[in-house]
């Protein structure tokens, strides 16, 4: 039983580690997109990007798909702020 416990907490964590676009939306957080070429910082509210962005995508799937209003770049880092 102990190890089944285990396995459940484990499981647990690693869900609430990736957080996924549906979740920002939810809990109406938001994202912060930095580009890994210029440094330009953005921020977005996850309620927006749902409407661009399928819901099942992770907050790190999502960077890559913006473009850098600076440098044009796709090369973006995004988090859950
Ligand atoms: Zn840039």
């Amino acid at each position: 039983m102990g190890h089944l416990k285990q396995a459940l907490i484990k499981q647990t964590e690693k869900a609430n580690h990736i957080l996924h676009l549906a979740d920002i939306a939810h809990k109406q957080s938001k994202i912060l997109c930095c580009c890994k070429r210029c440094g330009l910082q953005k921020t977005y509210h996850g309620e927006n990007l749902s409407k661009h962005f399928s819901s099942k995508l992770s907050i790190y799937e999502i960077g890559p798909k913006i473009r850098c209003k600076s440098c044009g770049t796709k090369n973006i880092a995004s988090k859950a702020i």
